[in-house]
This record gives structure tokens, sequence and C-alpha cells, in this order.
């Protein structure tokens, strides 16, 4: 596959990207040839980026809505408040089977662009056919939450693994001194991961090879998000989108709520999606270079110039190509003509605001089989 004319962030030169099997082989400036390519593509007025990797979400959480209305205290508070006041709807969303459900937060990740999720919690039992689905970590909930946290921390079994926990998620004393209490019994020095982090101190941030910020996940229970303009002295700052539980299906609203904070530069930002999650979690992804795996999004602009504001400006309809390791796994229905030499069975047609885009899988028997269990299940897709 070779894909023509598209900009990279930062470099008003368009370029072409030459894909081989899973891997990117060529990134230049002056026009591939190359006989034995089945799948050339050109655009025009678009960017190109690395395929997003969101460092924290709950793959089976995503058909609840947002639950809460008001300001909580910490992450406890809001969770015997949803359990007590919407229990009619977490039990309409927990009656269609789990494998179901994130199947669904599978496809709400590809729909936005996003080539690798980080799961949290018990494995999904979902594989790699659509986009990485990253589980090579010890999942623990939180120190509340987690029943046995302490012996499980410090499990000699899992010691390689690192350990990604909620914490520091609350704006009082029990939320900050849990991260003292998480650091003082990692008693094998682990690598921590903490998500949330809203009440962490620089000092405490020092213990943790990275946070994920959640900031519109933090903004809807706390009113308040984790100070990342200063944790990220001490340790990396990932980017998570969290559940539909707390936040929007769409990481992009996530992303400009963010850049409205001005707590990360452009560029941090986008490295919190990008090349951050790729070190932290050991995966040859994250970057546009050559013997990279082809995680690329393409996205048609109105200005095609390339500075963040074109990146940061991205909605899932503007999307015209996801690749996942020099596979499509998403395209527009723009592109359909220079795409005569794929295999259309193995694609779905739906609509994002409107637009119609060709996604691998069958998404609409998917919307199906899920309303047979909640018939009002929500979609921020359609099929027609
Ligand atoms: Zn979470």
């Amino acid at each position: 596959m070779i894909l023509n004319n598209v900009k990279m962030i930062g470099n008003n030169e368009p370029v072409n990207v030459r894909i081989k099997g899973q891997q990117i082989m060529e990134i230049s400036s002056s026009p591939i040839n190359h006989k034995s390519e089945v799948l050339p593509i050109t655009f025009d007025k678009a960017i190109i980026f690395p395929g997003l990797i969101n460092s924290h979400d709950h793959l089976d959480f995503n058909l609840f809505p947002q639950l809460g209305n008001e300001i909580y205290s910490n992450y406890t508070e809001w969770g015997e408040y949803i359990h007590k006041s919407y229990k009619e709807e977490i039990d309409q969303v927990l009656q269609i089977p789990s494998p179901l459900r994130s199947r669904w937060g599978v496809f709400k990740n590809l729909l936005c662009g996003i080539t690798t999720v980080v799961n949290h919690g018990e494995p999904s039992g979902m594989n790699d056919d659509l986009i990485t689905v990253f589980e090579k970590s010890q999942s623990l909930h939180s120190l509340q939450l987690e029943k046995n946290w302490k012996l499980k921390l410090n499990n000699p079994l899992k010691i390689n693994l690192p350990a990604v926990i909620h914490v520091g998620e609350g704006d009082d004393w029990l939320s900050f001194q849990e991260i003292d209490e998480l650091i003082y019994w990692n008693f094998l020095k682990k690598k921590l991961i903490g998500v949330h982090a809203v009440a962490m101190s620089e000092k405490q941030a020092k213990n943790f090879k990275a946070i994920v910020w959640c900031p519109q996940s933090n903004y809807f229970l706390l009113n308040k998000t984790a100070q990342v303009h200063l944790l990220k002295k001490h340790t990396s700052i990932l980017f998570g989108t969290d559940s539909t539980l707390t936040s929007s299906w769409d990481i992009w609203e996530h992303l400009r709520l963010a850049r409205k904070d001005h707590l990360l530069s452009d560029n941090s930002l986008y490295n919190s999606l990008t090349s951050g999650p790729a070190s932290c979690w050991n995966l040859n992804c994250g970057e546009i270079a050559p013997g990279k795996d082809a995680d690329l999004v393409v996205v048609e602009t109105s200005t095609a110039k390339t500075g963040f504001d074109d990146f940061f400006e991205t909605v899932p309809a503007n999307i015209l190509l996801v690749a996942h390791k020099g596979n499509v796994r998403l395209f527009d229905e723009s592109l359909l003509p220079q795409l005569n030499a794929i295999d259309l069975s193995c694609f779905s047609k739906i609509y994002v605001n409107g637009n119609c885009k060709y996604v691998q899988g069958d998404l609409p028997a998917l919307m199906d089989d899920i309303k047979k269990y909640h018939s009002s299940a929500v979609f921020p897709v359609s099929v027609n």
C-alpha cells in the first residue's frame, strides 16, 4: 500500500508513505513507483499521523451513558452515588454479555483513529483483529475497591508486569494519602502506572513510571484534573479516555478540552498519544518512520496546513483512513474508487455524523445483537 500526497504534522511538504506487510517501509517527498504495490491511494488536502494510543479505557463499559450529576470528592463517593441513583440504567447495560460490550468498545476506539487501546480490568477476550488491545499489565482497580491489593501488588510472579491502578482520583485528603500508601506498599519496586492522579503531588509523581491523564473524566466527576504541568517534570504523561461512564465516546472532544487547559504544550499532548505511550508500553508504533508498525490515520482537513490546529480539529466524520499493522481497518466512502482491490465483504457500511465509512467487521450486526439485550442502547453511528 502507498499513501500518496499526505502531510505529516509540522511539515508542509506532502509525502508519500509506502507500507509493506505490517510495517512502514519508506517515506518520500518524491513519487514512489513500486510495481508490486497493489494499493496506491492518493489523497487531497489530508494530514497523516500515527494511530493514536489510548492508554486507559474499560472496553466493556462503553455502552453506559455518563452517570452522575454532581461534583464528588472522590471516586468512591461517585461509585456509591451511581449505584444508588442509577441502578436501573446500570442493570440494563450489564444484561448485555461482556464480549458484545467489549467488541463495541473496540469499535468506539477505532472510529476515532485509535489503533491501540490499553484495557483496564479483567482480560477482555478481544483479539487484535481491528486494533491492538493491550493487556500485558497487572490491572488493579484501586486501593479502595481492589481486594487484597497489597498482596496482589507484591505477587512475585507478576514482578515483570507494570501495575496499572486508579489512584488519587479525588480532591480530598483520602485521595492524596492513598498515593503515599501505594508507594509505601510497593515493596518489590514494581513499575507503577497511575491512572487519574488528580490529587498527586510532584514528590509523589517521582515514584511512578507514568501517569495516565483522563481530563474529561476528571472534570465530569471532580471538576478538577491532574496537575500534569507539574507532574510531567518527574514522570511520563500518557493520555486516556476512560469509558463512557464518565466521558464522551469521542477522544477528540477530550483532546480539545485538554488543549484549552494549556497544562501541556501541543507537542507534549501529541506525544502523550503517540511516542510516549509507545515507549511506556513497549510498542513498535506511535511514530511514522521506516520499520515502525503501519498504524496510521489520514484525516481530511479544510486548510491542508500541517500545524497542530489541524490535528486537534479532527472529528471522526473527517477520518479518511485508519490502517492498523498495514491493514485498512476503516475508510471513507470517497476512497472507494481507489480501493477496488479491497475485499469489501470484510467491511460494513456505517455513517458517522452523516459521513459514510466502511469499517472492517460487521458493526451493524453487533449493534443489532446488543439491542436484543438492551433495546434502547444508543450508538454514535447509524446504519443509514
Ligand atoms: Zn478507569
